[in-house]
C-alpha cells in the first residue's frame, strides 16, 4: 500500500470499515510511514476534538457514524477524505455546521503540530545525545582525525554529511557513529569540550517539522536554540541537510562551536 492509498483509506480504517486484509495492509503501512501515521493521528485528534467540542450535540456525531456506515464504499477512492466526509454528511444537511466547527479546529490541530514538531526535533536530538552518552561504545569510529572519520561514513548513509570543522584543541573531534534522527539515518560526529561531550547530528532535512521562520528551501536558515532536559540544543538547516548540536556545555560555548561549524 502506498501513501496515496493509505490516505484514501484512513477514515474507513478509523471507522472500522476496512476489510481485515486491507486493515492489515494499512496498519503495516502506518507503522512504517511517519508521514501517514502523523496524518492518522491528526484525523484521530480531529475526531476527538469534535466529540469533545460537541458534547451537547451527540446526535450529529452518532448520525455521522450511522450515515458513514450506510454509505457504500466507492469503487475507486479518488476523492480526498474531506470530500467523502462531506458527502456522507450532506444528506443530513449538516455539512455547513460541521465545516464551521471543524475547519478552525483542524487548522488549530495542524498548526499546533507544526509548533510541536520543533519540540519533537529538539527532544529527538537530546535522546540521540543520551543514547550516545549511555552506550558502552558510543563511537563506532574513534579518531581525532577528521580525514579518517569522514570517509568512514561512506556507504553507511544515503547522503554525504557535509561538515567543515575538523576539530581544534578546544573542540577536539573524538569520532563518529551512525544514528537515527526520527525516521532517518544520521551521521553523528562527537566533539569534546573540556570534560564534556558534544554531539553533532547531520541528517537529510526534507519533510521534517522545522520551526516556523525556516526558509523551507535551500540556503541557510536561522538557527533555533532550545534547552531541554538540561541539554542545550542548536538546530539549523543548510541546503538539503539538517544539523543538531547537543551538549550540556554552556550555550555560549555551544554557540561558538556552531559558529565554527558554519551556522548563520
Ligand atoms: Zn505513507
Amino acid at each position: 500500500m502506498d501513501c496515496r492509498e493509505s490516505t484514501s483509506h484512513l477514515l474507513d480504517y478509523q471507522r472500522g470499515r476496512l476489510g481485515p486484509e486491507r486493515e492489515e495492509e494499512l496498519r503495516a503501512h502506518l507503522s512504517g510511514c511517519p508521514s501517514c501515521s502523523r496524518s492518522e493521528s491528526i484525523e484521530r485528534t480531529l475526531t476527538d476534538l469534535l466529540e469533545r467540542r460537541l458534547p451537547q450535540h451527540p446526535a450529529p456525531i452518532a448520525l455521522k457514524l450511522r450515515l458513514a456506515a450506510q454509505w457504500p464504499s466507492p469503487a475507486v477512492t479518488k476523492s480526498s477524505w474531506w470530500e467523502r466526509w462531506g458527502r456522507s454528511w450532506a444528506p443530513a444537511g449538516a455539512v455547513a455546521l460541521l465545516l464551521f466547527m471543524a475547519v478552525p479546529l483542524y487548522y488549530q490541530a495542524v498548526s499546533s503540530r507544526r509548533a510541536g514538531g520543533a519540540e519533537r526535533m529538539i527532544a529527538e536530538a537530546v535522546n540521540d545525545h543520551l543514547r550516545i552518552l549511555q552506550s558502552g561504545h558510543p563511537l563506532e569510529v574513534e579518531s581525532g582525525n577528521f580525514h579518517q572519520v569522514k570517509p568512514w561514513f561512506a556507504g553507511k548513509l544515503d547522503f554525504a554529511p557535509a561538515v567543515r570543522f575538523l576539530g581544534d584543541p578546544e573542540f577536539p573531534l573524538k569520532g563518529g557513529s551512525v544514528g537515527y534522527f526520527l525516521d532517518r539515518k544520521a551521521a553523528v560526529f562527537t566533539y569534546g569540550y573540556r570534560l564534556h561531550v558534544i554531539s553533532l547530528l547531520v541528517f537529510r532535512a526534507e519533510s521534517l517539522p522545522w520551526p516556523a521562520g525556516d526558509t523551507g528551501g535551500s540556503g541557510k536558515a536561522r538557527a533555533y536554540e532550545k534547552t531541554a532536559r538540561g541539554f542545550n540544543v542548536i538546530l539549523w538547516r543548510e541546503g538539503e541537510l539538517g544539523y543538531a548540536l547537543v551538549s550540556d556545555v554552556d550555550p555560549t560555548e555551544l554557540r561558538r562551536l556552531a559558529a565554527k561549524l558554519g551556522t548563520a
